[in-house]
């Protein structure tokens, strides 16, 4: 006899989620998925920004890190991996998986954060933080690429799809199978960051329709971006202006993608004849290291970016870009008379070389500072952004008498809109949205959203919610 579909409900295998992290928050993503007797996560980021985050990275983790079979890594950026050391050293020895580009991208994004971190003395950083637990996380690490498959259990795969976000960034689909044979596999997405599709270099975010489960970023959930299509019209004109000033640009950015895309872009303006030739210097050590992997997986850029760099002898290379390594070198960077484009890290003002220019130049109402990405609460960057007259950098008060221009259209992430969209593409079958890693106030904007626009049931969980999804 065959069983009636109720029977075949109750023989499903049950998948519980937990929310241990990016809840509340845009960074710190760590989420435990448990499903077939095997204990997953997905992500173990740093939290960045509030004074708290130091409690809050270096608390111990609501699991036992030893009983973990798999880590999913959805891409390289550290508010996504940056806990993995602590990870490792609480006694993690499962496997790591992630597509190739992350795999690849992850060890210069770990050992850039254990130098930031190491600085910091409580907390046993130096313990933790170790070029020794780098290098056993990247021997449990495995490459895979987008959609293939990866068989967990005979009742659980997964697969990772392009999201669009930055290089090698991926969206992780479960399916479970139903405990009995003829029954219908249940899908569990997680989004980890999603592109804000067009990017310049990158594929555009795979349209998924198919998911019962969505657990999804909300870093934008309550705004749009502007300018989108004419990011590049803008940067432009920022560039000219500046010229035409003579002032300094000065552009904080992540080292990872943004700077890749913004040399992109620059590259095109030169060669195109847009803007006139002047220094440019990409003063990160970091964003550097990185272009250099960049460049070892062009096949993974979009059709466009991959014919433009083909045509061209060097990659993310132009007349007038200097990049600048050793440190003496980024100190000449101010003996080189204006007009200048400065593009270094940290995107939020943080840290980094920019801290630097930014007390240099920030001064003088000649030079610019342009902001292109998102600026975490209490960071100098959202200080800058918000329109405050003088900032604290380095430990002194500096003036901020220089133009400060944003331009949203290069954010990493989708918009409000963009994010309904995703969601709309399979609201024929999804059953539950959780809306993750995003300040509070933008996550519930989505919920709201989605609820009001979609008739979905959503939710912003709460740090430490545990879900029975079925
Ligand atoms: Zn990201």
């Amino acid at each position: 006899m065959r069983p009636s579909a109720k029977t075949e409900d109750k023989e499903y295998l049950n998948a519980r989620l937990t929310f241990c992290g990016g809840v509340d928050s845009v960074t710190g993503a760590n989420f435990l998925l448990e499903a077939d007797g095997k204990k997953i996560l997905v992500d173990c980021g740093l939290t960045q920004g509030t004074k708290l985050a130091d409690d809050i990275n270096w608390a111990p983790f609501q699991y036992d890190p030893k009983a973990i079979d798999i880590l999913f890594v959805t891409h390289a950026h550290v508010d996504h991996l940056g806990r993995i050391p602590k990870l490792i050293a609480e006694g993690f020895r499962g496997q790591i998986f992630s597509t190739p580009p992350t795999r690849a991208l992850a060890s210069p994004m770990l050992e850039d954060t254990m130098n930031i971190l190491v600085k910091n003395k409580g907390f046993r950083l130096d313990e933790i933080y170790t070029p020794e637990n780098i290098k056993i996380a990247h021997g449990l690490w495995r490459g895979f690429d987008y959609h293939e498959k990866i068989q967990i259990t005979d009742r659980l795969e997964a697969s990772f799809k392009n999201a669009g976000h930055i290089l090698g960034s991926a969206m992780v689909e479960f399916t479970v199978g139903p405990a009995a044979s003829g029954g219908v596999n249940k899908k569990i997405l997680f989004t980890g960051d999603l592109g804000n599709s067009p990017s310049p270099l990158l594929p555009d975010t795979e349209m998924v329709t198919d998911a019962d489960y969505l657990i999804m970023e909300s870093v934008y959930g309550d705004r749009n971006h502007e300018s989108r299509n004419e990011r590049r019209h803008y940067l432009e004109a920022v560039i000219e202006d500046n010229y035409k000033r003579k002032g300094a640009l000065i552009i904080p950015t992540f080292s990872l993608e943004r700077s890749q895309e913004l040399l992109f872009e620059i590259n095109n303006l030169v060669e195109n004849n847009r803007i006139p030739v002047m220094p440019i210097f990409l003063d990160s050590p970091l964003a550097i290291r990185l272009t250099e992997i960049f460049k070892q997986y062009k096949e993974y850029f979009n059709q466009n970016a991959r014919e433009v760099l083909s045509r061209d002898k060097y990659l993310f290379n132009f007349p007038g870009l200097h990049s600048t390594l050793h440190s003496e070198e980024s100190r000449l960077i101010n003996e080189v008379p204006n007009p200048k484009v400065v593009i270094a890290g940290s995107g939020m003002s943080s840290g980094g070389r920019i801290v630097h220019h930014e007390r240099h130049y920030l001064p003088d109402p000649n030079n610019t500072l342009l902001l292109t990405g998102y600026q975490s609460v209490g960071t100098p960057g959202r200080l800058i952004a918000e329109g405050v007259k003088t900032v604290r950098i380095l430990g002194e008060y500096v003036n901020v008498r220089a133009h400060v221009v944003k331009i949203s259209g290069y954010s990493g992430h989708k918009d409000s809109d963009g994010l309904l969209d995703f969601v709309a593409n399979m609201q024929d079958r999804v059953k539950k949205v959780f809306a993750v890693m995003g300040e509070p106030k933008s996550s519930m904007f989505l919920v709201q959203k989605i609820r009001d626009h979609l008739g979905i049931e959503a939710y912003a969980p709460e740090q430490g919610d545990a879900v029975i999804l079925f």
